[in-house]
Formats: C-alpha cells, structure tokens, sequence
C-alpha cells in the first residue's frame, strides 16, 4: 500500500553529498568511496568468498562495490516498480518494489554506504510515514527503505552491504533506489536470488 514518495528536504541532503561525491573518480581515489569500500573489505575479510576481478573491474572496485546488489529482506514481490493501479483505479507510478515479510525480520542495507535519513516523510498521498531510512552509496545512488517496525542503524552511521538496518514489520516493505534523484527499478541491480 504504498504511493510515491515525496522527499523535498532529502534531495537537497542528497545533492548536497553527491557533489562531493561526483567530484571524485571512479579509480579508488575519492576518500568517501575508497573509505566506504575499505571499511567493509576489512570486516568481510576473514568469511567472504570474493570473486577474481579483471583488470577493468579493478580500475572501476569503487563503483561495483557502491551498487545495490542485495534484496533488502527476503519474500516475495507484493508490488513491482512502474505504473500500477491504485484503488480508485487511477495509474499512479510506483516508485519501489513492496516485498511481503513477516514482522521481527531483519532488513539490511542493499550496498555500503552511509545512513542520511531516519524518520518521517511525507508519502503520495499525503500521508506521512515515520519509518523510512535512507542510505547513500556515492555515485549519486541512494537506497530508501520504509515500512520496517524499529530502525536499528542513526544518522551519519557508517553500513555494510547485508547489514541490519532495521527490524521488518508485518506486511510489505518499501524499497527504492534513486539514481541523481530519479527513481529506477531496482531489480536491475539486484542479484541475489532470495
Ligand atoms: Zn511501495
């Protein structure tokens, strides 16, 4: 049940960091990235299984680690991104996937990058929503999750990708990306198969 989401105040937050973030390359050398990308190369070390990189994808580590590859919580799709129809039978763009998830699941973050909102945003229709997080990857991608019963991750905290950020509620979870702002169906980055 969810309508497009209004963020008047986050796509300044949003823009604001992504023109730090622009300003570096995609070569290892902006500090935002190459951090981020360390940071959660250093706490996988010792369990995860890394696939060998080509030269090019060497040259790009930054970028393939900022993408949202992960589902955020396992289930199945209540809702897919694009034109859906609403209940007065009017077309109304659905900026997400809803996914259906029992209540006390764990959602994680999609990619590494940093928490930039928790709380309250205004949803379609006018209804507001105190549970949404936002998370920042560089690149000018942005995940939002909404719909979860408790957050467990604050502002400015630096996340993991598969790291818990909050506790599901029963129902549907909101999951967006947004690419400079502009909403994309995230299932074009999403590759694990839950
Ligand atoms: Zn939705």
């Amino acid at each position: 049940m969810h309508g497009s989401f209004t963020y008047p105040f986050l796509v300044v937050v949003v823009l604001g960091s992504s023109a730090a973030v622009s300003a570096g390359t995609s070569d290892g050398r902006d500090p935002f990235l190459k951090s981020m990308r360390e940071f959660c190369e250093a706490r996988e070390k010792s369990s995860a299984h890394k696939p060998a990189l080509t030269p090019e994808q060497e040259n790009h580590k930054d970028f393939l680690s900022a993408l949202p590859t992960r589902k955020p919580i396992c289930g199945l799709h209540s809702k897919n991104f694009g034109m859906v129809k609403s209940k007065t039978g009017a077309r109304v763009m659905h900026e997400g996937i809803d996914i259906r998830t029992p209540g006390g699941k764990k959602v994680v973050a999609t990619a590494p990058g940093k928490v930039v909102f928790v709380g309250c945003a205004d949803k379609f229709a006018g209804r507001e929503d105190c549970h949404v997080i936002a998370v920042m990857h560089g690149y000018g991608l942005v995940t939002y999750y909404s719909g979860y019963a408790k957050a467990l991750v604050k502002l400015d905290q630096s996340v993991c990708r598969g790291e818990a950020i909050a506790e599901s509620a029963a129902g549907d979870l909101h999951y967006e990306v947004q690419v400079n702002g502009v909403p994309v169906d995230p299932m074009s980055y999403i590759q694990d198969a839950n």
